[in-house]
C-alpha cells in the first residue's frame, strides 16, 4: 500500500473518498476493493516486464492464408503486420493468452528486443452514414468533460463508434477506459481495440489472476497501456490521463457492485471522466431510465442511431400464447416448428430461458410437497446432469431423495423448466444437430466460452441454448430465430424495475438476430407467454423500448421512484426476525429524530424482506425515499455514525445500499 499511493494519480484517490462518502462506505474497505490484490497486500509494484513480439515471415503467411472467421489470430498478426508489439505480460494484453501461446509455438512470432513501442493504426471500415452523423454528433462535444448518451440499436455498429472517439484520444496522447458489463465480452472487444490499435490494449476482469491484474494496474499508471477494456472494478484503474471513458450497455445492472462496496461503475466512470476532463460515452439500445432522464433534460448529450449495418430493422417478436399452445418441456409446437424451418434454411435458432438447470421444483405428485431449501424460504432447483438439488441464493446442495419425505411416494416430477431441460428436449427433438447449452458455470475458466462462441461464428453449432450471458453484445451473423421460452417471471414479479428489465432483456435477445444481410431466411422473433394481453408487453412489441421506457418514466415519476426519487436500503439480517426488527426500528427511531426525516426523506419499514430468510438468516430492511437527492444524503452520514453506537448494530449483520438496483 505505501508505494501503491504515489503510482496512483491524486484523482484517483479523490474518486475512493468520494465513493466512501457518497456510498457511506469505510474508506478502507474502499481502497482495499480498488487496489488488486498484490499491492493491497503490501508487495512491492513491479509488474512483470512487457514482452516486444515480431512478426516472421512464416506468420506473413499464415495471415494471408488464415481463415477469416479465425479472426482472433487475425487480430494478433495483422497487429504485428506493420510494427512490433509491446505486449503486457499475461493475459492483461488484449489479445488471448491462447492464440498467443499458439502464435508463438507456429514461430509465427517471435519475442524480440523491445524496439519502438507505437504501433501502427489498422485499417478501419468506411463509417456508414448513420454511424458518420453519430460521430459527428458526438465529437461537437465541448472540449473537456462532457457525457453523450449514445442510444443505438442493436447491430448499429456502435463499437465502431467508439473505437473512432479512442483513436481521437489516443492521438491526444490521452487515455481511454472501455467498460464492459461481463467478462464474457472482454475478449471479443479487446481483440478489436488491440487490431486496431497495436499492443496498447490491455483487459482487466475477475476471470484473469491477480497477478495478471496486477501487471496490468500497473501498466495502465505507467502509460505503458493506453486502452483498458474491463469489467465493473477497472473503473478503479489509475489512468495518468484519462481522456474518454466508454460505458458498454450501459444499462446493464452488473455494473453495479451488490455486495461489500456497492458502488456503481456507471456512475463513478462519470465522476472520474469529471476529474479528468474527459470525454464519457454511454452506449446502449436500451438505456436505462435513469440515463434516458438525464438525457431528456438535458444534463446528457444524447445521440441516436437508429439504422442497422444491415439496413434491416431488427425481426418483428410474436407471441406464443402458452394458454393456447402447451408446452411441453418449455417448448410449444409453434415454437419447434419455427425452429425447424429455420434449420431446414441453414439458420441458427437461439433459445433464450433465463433460468439455470433442468427444473425450478421437484414436486410430489401424490401430496404435492415440494422440495424446499433448508437455508431459505425457497425452492431447490433441480440440476439433472450432476444429480442435484440446488439451492440459487445460498447454494445449498443435496442428492434429491428417492421417496418423497413427506408422504413416502414414489412419483417425484420436475416441475417447470430450465435450460438444462430444454436443451435436453431440442437433443430428443433435433438428432444430429448441434445444441449447445451457454451456462455460466459450464464455461467458467479458460477460454471455454471463447472456444465456443467461434464454432458458432464457424456455423458448426446449430441451436444455442442461452441464459443470460447470451442476451448481450454478441454478434452472431448466421443466427436467424430468436425464441424466448417463458416471459413471464417478469410480468409477475413485485420488483418496481422488472419490467424495464423485461424491456431491456428482450429488446437485446431479439437484436441477437438478422443482424447480417446474408443470414438464409427473413430472421423471426418468438416470445412464449402466458399473459399475450399484458399491456406493457404489447407496447413493447408494438412501438419499441423507447415508447415502454416513456412509460415507465411516467410511472415511476408518479411514485416518486428512480429516476424521479432516490432510494437508500438499510437491510439487516439475523438468527430470528424480531432482532432485525428491532434494530431496524431503533435505526427508523434515530432517523426520524434528524432533520428533513418524515418530510423530505420518507421512511418505509422496516418490513421482512420479499425472501424472509436466506442461507439461515432472516432478513428485513428500512427504506428511505427522498425526492431530491440533497436532503437523503445530507441524513446519511450523522445516521449512521448513530446507528454504528447502537448495541444491537453489534449483535447481527447490516448494510447500507445508495441507489440499490434491487431490493431484496
Ligand atoms: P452494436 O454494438 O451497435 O450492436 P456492433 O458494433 O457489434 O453493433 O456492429 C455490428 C456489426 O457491424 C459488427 O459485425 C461490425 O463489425 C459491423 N460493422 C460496424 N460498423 C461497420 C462499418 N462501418 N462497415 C461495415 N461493417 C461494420
Ligand atoms: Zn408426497
Ligand atoms: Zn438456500
Amino acid at each position: 500500500m505505501l508505494d501503491a499511493a504515489p503510482l496512483a494519480p491524486p484523482d484517483w484517490l479523490k474518486l475512493l473518498l468520494w465513493a466512501a462518502d457518497y456510498y457511506q462506505h469505510p474508506v478502507g474497505e474502499v481502497v482495499a476493493a480498488a487496489l488488486p490484490a498484490p499491492l493491497r497486500e503490501g508487495r512491492p509494484a513491479i509488474g512483470r516486464q512487457a514482452r516486444c513480439l515480431r512478426l516472421t515471415e512464416a506468420g506473413r503467411r499464415a495471415l494471408a492464408e488464415l481463415p477469416a472467421r479465425a479472426h482472433r489470430q487475425h487480430a494478433l498478426l495483422s497487429a504485428l503486420a506493420t510494427a512490433d508489439l509491446q505486449v503486457p505480460a499475461g493475459e492483461a494484453s488484449g489479445f488471448d493468452a491462447g492464440v498467443l501461446r499458439r502464435a508463438l509455438e507456429q514461430a509465427w512470432v517471435v519475442e524480440a528486443d523491445p524496439g519502438s513501442p507505437i504501433a501502427p493504426m489498422n485499417k478501419a471500415p468506411a463509417l456508414t452514414a448513420a454511424q458518420q452523423e453519430a460521430l459527428d454528433a458526438l465529437q461537437a462535444a465541448p472540449a473537456g468533460f462532457s457525457v453523450s448518451l449514445l442510444e443505438g440499436v442493436t447491430g448499429s455498429g456502435k463499437t465502431e463508434l467508439y473505437l473512432r472517439l479512442a483513436e481521437q484520444a489516443l492521438r491526444a496522447g490521452r487515455q481511454v477506459l472501455i467498460l464492459v458489463p461481463e467478462i464474457g465480452l472482454t475478449p471479443q472487444l479487446s481483440a478489436r481495440f488491440a487490431e486496431r490499435f497495436g499492443a496498447a490494449v490491455a483487459s482487466f476482469h475477475s476471470g484473469m489472476t491477480e497477478v495478471e491484474r496486477n501487471d496490468a494496474w500497473l501498466a495502465v499508471a505507467a502509460r505503458r497501456v493506453q486502452v483498458l477494456v474491463g469489467t465493473r472494478s477497472a473503473v478503479f484503474a489509475p489512468f495518468a490521463d484519462l481522456g474518454l471513458v466508454v460505458v458498454d450497455e450501459e444499462h446493464d445492472t452488473s455494473y453495479k457492485q451488490q455486495e461489500g462496496f456497492r458502488y456503481h461503475a456507471r456512475d463513478l466512470a462519470l465522476l472520474r471522466a469529471k476529474d479528468c476532463a474527459a470525454m464519457a460515452v454511454l452506449g446502449s439500445a436500451t438505456p436505462a431510465l435513469e440515463s434516458l432522464a438525464h438525457a431528456r433534460s438535458g444534463r446528457y448529450r444524447h445521440v441516436r442511431l437508429e439504422q442497422r449495418i444491415s439496413g434491416r430493422a431488427p425481426p418483428p417478436a410474436q407471441l406464443i400464447d402458452l394458454n393456447v399452445h402447451p408446452a411441453r418441456h418449455g417448448l410449444t409446437e409453434p415454437l419447434l416448428a419455427a425452429i425447424e424451418r429455420h434449420l431446414h434454411a441453414g439458420g441458427q435458432c437461439l433459445l433464450f430461458i433465463n433460468r439455470r438447470g433442468y427444473a425450478p421444483t421437484l414436486l410430489c405428485e401424490v401430496c404435492h410437497w415440494v422440495a424446499p431449501c433448508p437455508r431459505c424460504d425457497a425452492r431447490m432447483t433441480l440440476h439433472r446432469a450432476r444429480g442435484r438439488l440446488v439451492c440459487h441464493h445460498c447454494g445449498h446442495e443435496e442428492v434429491p431423495p428417492r421417496a418423497c419425505p413427506s408422504c413416502g411416494g414414489q412419483r417425484l416430477l420436475p416441475v417447470g423448466e430450465g435450460a438444462e431441460r430444454v436443451e435436453d428436449a431440442l437433443r430428443n427433438r433435433f438428432p444430429g444437430r448441434r445444441v449447445e447449452r451457454f451456462d455460466a458455470e459450464r464455461l467458467r475458466g479458460g477460454d471455454k466460452l471463447e472456444r465456443l462462441l467461434d464454432e458458432v461464428r464457424a456455423r458448426k453449432v446449430e441451436i444455442l441454448v442461452g441464459t443470460q450471458m447470451l442476451a448481450k453484445g454478441h454478434d452472431f451473423p448466421a443466427l436467424s430465430l430468436v425464441g424466448v421460452v417463458n416471459a413471464d417471471q417478469a410480468l409477475f414479479s413485485a420488483d418496481f424495475r422488472a419490467m424495464e428489465r423485461l424491456g431491456q432483456l428482450l429488446t437485446q435477445v431479439a437484436g441477437r438476430a438478422g443482424r447480417i444481410e446474408q443470414a438464409p431466411h427473413p430472421a423471426e422473433v418468438l416470445i412464449q407467454t402466458r399473459e399475450p394481453q399484458n399491456p406493457q408487453l404489447r407496447l413493447l412489441l408494438g412501438s419499441g423500448y423507447g415508447a415502454l421506457a416513456e412509460q415507465l418514466l411516467a410511472e415511476r415519476a408518479e411514485a416518486g421512484l428512480p429516476p424521479s426519487g432516490h432510494l437508500a436500503l438499510l437491510r439487516a439480517e439475523a438468527a430470528h426476525m424480531t432482532e432485525a426488527q428491532v434494530f431496524l426500528r431503533a435505526a427508523r427511531d434515530l432517523a426520524l429524530a434528524l432533520p428533513g426525516a418524515g418530510s423530505e426523506v420518507q421512511l418505509l419499514g422496516p418490513a421482512p424482506a420479499p425472501m424472509e430468510r436466506r442461507d439461515g438468516r432472516y432478513r428485513a430492511q428500512l427504506l428511505l425515499q427522498a425526492g431530491k437527492r440533497a436532503p437523503l444524503h445530507r441524513l446519511l452520514p450523522g445516521w449512521l455514525d448513530q446507528i454504528e453506537a447502537l448495541p444491537e448494530a453489534r449483535r447481527l449483520r447490516w448494510s447500507l445500499d445508495v441507489d440499490p438496483i434491487d431490493l431484496f
